[in-house]
């Protein structure tokens, strides 16, 4: 099947149906960029992003399917190239949390989060990086969490899987500058979303005592520094991670 040539940037989104990777897919489609984002279950929630998406007048297409299956992963990133175009953004936003302090942790809990956070990274970081280093170009956008970065009560598994998605980024870009492609790692504080309304009101104002901005942030804020980080205006900058986060961690 021969490839068409692309007239825009292709973006490939995971966990694009929700929250940040939503916020990611309309931002991106309002810069021009073609799309195609997974999702994993929730088929109402993908087909409202399409619909977003559709009335922007760019290509889009979307996949279930678990960011865990590397075949699954590997073919949609073949198709997507085949009928779209080729991949020249990945943000990866799917992810999970399974909270529990570590001495009651369920071992199927941990093994879940670093599968879908960190070996979903890298089922798709491996099924792009041949085509990134034959083009000469790429960008690669993870989203991880200060939590990665500065670790959490009762989140073991989670902070394991953000800081391990820092290293795998950092050197990712190590692997791939030479090819004249990025990745930066974008690291969130509070999120106004689904993952974070499933915090008690009680934990919630905790975290908010400490932001020195006072508030939750948005998806839209978080889009607008993955979207700086996709593009060429950030040409000279890899191997990063910017944490947004309200000043939670100054
Ligand atoms: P969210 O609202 O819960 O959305 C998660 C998205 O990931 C959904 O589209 C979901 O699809 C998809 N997903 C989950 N597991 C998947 C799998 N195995 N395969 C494919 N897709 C899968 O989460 P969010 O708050 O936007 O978080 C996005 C990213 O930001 C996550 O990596 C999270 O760790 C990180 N983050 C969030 C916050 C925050 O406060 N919200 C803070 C720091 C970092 P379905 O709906 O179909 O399941």
């Amino acid at each position: 099947m021969s490839v068409p040539t692309p007239s825009r940037p292709v973006a490939l989104v995971t966990g694009g149906s929700r929250g940040i990777g939503r916020a990611v897919v309309n931002r991106l489609a309002e810069e021009g960029y073609d799309i195609a984002f997974v999702y994993r279950a929730n088929s109402d929630a993908a087909r409202a992003v399409l619909d977003e998406v559709g009335d922007k007048g760019v290509s889009v297409v979307c996949r279930k399917l678990d960011v865990t299956d590397f075949e699954q992963v590997q073919e949609f990133v073949r198709h997507v190239e085949q009928t779209v175009g080729p991949i020249t953004t990945v943000v990866n936003s799917a992810g999970i949390v399974k909270d529990s302090p570590l001495a009651l942790m369920d071992n199927q809990d941990w093994h879940d989060v670093i599968q879908v956070n960190l070996t979903g990274l890298y089922n798709i970081s491996r099924s792009v990086i041949r085509g990134f280093m034959r083009r000469r170009s790429g960008s690669l956008v993870t989203v991880s969490s200060v939590v990665g970065v500065y670790g959490n009560f009762a989140q073991t598994n989670y902070a394991a899987s953000k800081a391990g998605m820092i290293g795998f980024t950092k050197s990712f870009a190590k692997e791939i500058g030479r090819y004249g492609a990025r990745a930066n790692v974008v690291a969130p504080g509070l999120i106004e979303t689904d993952m974070s309304s499933a915090l008690s009101a009680e934990h919630t104002e905790n975290i908010l005592s400490g932001v020195t901005l006072g508030r939750p942030g948005t998806a839209e804020e978080v889009a607008e520094l993955v979207a700086f980080l996709a593009s060429d205006r950030s040409s000279y900058i890899t191997g990063q991670v910017f944490q947004i986060d309200g000043g939670a961690t100054l």
